[in-house]
């Protein structure tokens, strides 16, 4: 099937008119497209759920849309790993597992990602004990621009399948994704406003003793919201989330009374320290036990942007310091609260976790504001820390500056140069972060950022 018009990300921090937006039904038929397109000279791109919040899923070429390419195509009991289909989404892949006994080990905040979506930017959860998701791949299949479709695993084409782990959709379009899994299991999670400096001071703790720890702050307070959640085989008792009862209170009380204080903010955004503190008592104690993923995937209805920077595990505190130091100095008025996570440290040449124990601080902005102020601030302090970019959230870095924050960039280029010479998955972002392909035949980009997101310039942060 092929339909034309416009993309737009989740966020609508960016958007692109693709030739035509493709949706093939098996591998043969994206075959075909790359092949096309190739001997069209027009680029690819596949865009998964567009929860990137970069232009890194934009195209002036062929987009294709992979949904009716998303089953689960089998399960291996033995060694608990599952191919599916590239296009699955991690909700849809959570509910088939969960018929074979089986879960992912770790996910997101949300699961309305693509898995190619997800590993292809290192999409990760907390908990340092776990790492990211692309660390539960054990085999890809990825059709090259040579329109050939490549298979490579933990033990066939290792460089290609680390590469491929965290591609960044520029080698090709993965095709089918081989997960490890772990038996179902549950968790108990418990949500509370606490003291920020309380928090502060016993994160090491509190990070160690929890299979997941993280926490919100909610900028002009001296308060966050932590999460704490610990993972059991053992049937649970008391409240899940699937009832009525949970969905008024998670996501429309929640959500909406979250969104309904970003608009006010909108009025006058003088009153968004008032508005902050109002947030931070409207949060309110709560535990919920449930399946791994219907406890990791929350609901999101209030729009925003979005950056997160990966840094080594004992400059996250100190960093997130000078966070909340730059806010109280520069006067910025920031509405939404400053997420803090942990992750393990994984081998993946272009994983912002590679070789090294990781802390991660995210900054939000309502989508109605203007962010570039506010993440640029930040993001000079997380280049003082060492800091790497989240490769789908938003950040100001290219090429230059980022490939002395990786050892084996120059590894990731060369396997690059070998699958994709002349660019035909590269883009906008793609050129930008990497470079061209030694090959060099890129084709000029029609992707813009879009107007609701570039016209708005406020001299303060929202
Ligand atoms: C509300 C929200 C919450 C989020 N929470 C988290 C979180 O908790 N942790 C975290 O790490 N991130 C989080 N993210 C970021 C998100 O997980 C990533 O941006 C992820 O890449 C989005 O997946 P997607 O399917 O939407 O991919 P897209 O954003 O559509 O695409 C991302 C990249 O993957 C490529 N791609 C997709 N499929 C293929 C394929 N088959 N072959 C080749 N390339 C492909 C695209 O071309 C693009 O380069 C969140 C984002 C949002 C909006």
């Amino acid at each position: 099937m092929v339909t034309r018009g416009a993309w737009t990300n989740w966020a609508g921090t960016y958007s692109c008119n693709p030739i035509a937006i493709e949706h093939p039904e098996n591998e043969a038929e994206i075959v075909e497209i790359v092949r096309s397109a190739r001997a069209a000279g027009e680029h690819v791109k596949v865009a998964g759920s567009g929860h990137s919040f970069t232009d890194i899923a934009c195209t002036d070429g062929r987009l294709l849309k992979l949904d009716r390419y998303n089953k689960l195509l089998s399960v291996d009991a033995a060694t608990r790993t599952a191919t599916v289909q590239s296009g699955i989404t991690i909700l849809q892949l959570s509910d088939a597992l969960a018929r074979f006994g089986l879960a992912l080990e770790n996910m997101g905040d949300i699961a309305y990602q693509t898995i190619s979506g997800a590993i292809s930017t290192a999409t990760h959860g907390t908990g340092e004990r776990f790492r990211n998701i692309p660390s539960q791949v054990t085999a890809l299949t990825v059709v090259t621009a040579a329109g050939e479709v490549l298979a490579c695993s933990e033990q066939d084409d290792v460089e290609t399948f680390k590469a491929a782990q965290v591609g960044l959709g520029a080698l090709g379009v993965i095709s089918t994704v081989t997960l490890r899994c772990v038996p179902a299991f549950n968790i108990r999670s418990v949500q509370e406003p606490r003291r920020l400096e309380d928090l502060l001071e016993r994160f090491d703790e509190l990070s160690a003793d929890n299979d997941h720890f993280e926490f919100f702050w909610f900028p002009h307070t001296e308060w966050a919201q932590a999460i704490t959640s610990s993972r059991t085989q053992e049937p649970i008792a008391g409240k899940g989330r699937s009832g009525v009862a949970t969905y008024v209170n998670d996501i429309l009380l929640e959500n909406h009374a979250f969104g309904l204080i970003q608009r006010t903010a909108r009025v006058n955004r003088t009153w968004i320290p008032r508005l902050a503190r109002l947030t931070a008592r409207t949060t309110s104690r709560r535990e919920i036990n449930d399946k791994s993923y219907r406890v990791f995937a929350n609901e999101r209805l209030v729009r925003f942007a979005e950056m997160q920077y990966a840094l080594p595990r004992e400059r996250l505190l100190p960093a997130f310091r000078d966070v909340r130091s730059m806010i109280e100095r520069t006067g910025m008025l920031v509405s939404f609260p400053v997420e803090v996570r942990t992750v393990a440290a994984d081998d993946i040449p272009l994983s912002p976790a590679y070789g090294r124990a990781t802390g991660h601080i995210a900054v939000h902005v309502f989508h109605r504001f203007e962010y570039e102020p506010y993440f640029r601030e930040v993001e000079a302090i997380m280049k003082g820390h060492e800091g790497r970019p989240h490769w789908g959230k938003l950040h100001f870095q290219d090429a230059g500056s980022l490939r002395s924050r990786y050892p084996l960039w120059d590894r990731f280029l060369t396997v690059r140069d070998r699958l994709d010479p002349d660019g035909l998955f590269s883009n906008g972002y793609v050129d930008r972060v990497l470079g061209k392909p030694s090959g060099g035949a890129v084709h000029s980009s029609g992707w813009q950022q879009s107007r609701t997101s570039r016209s708005r310039r406020p001299s303060k942060a929202g």
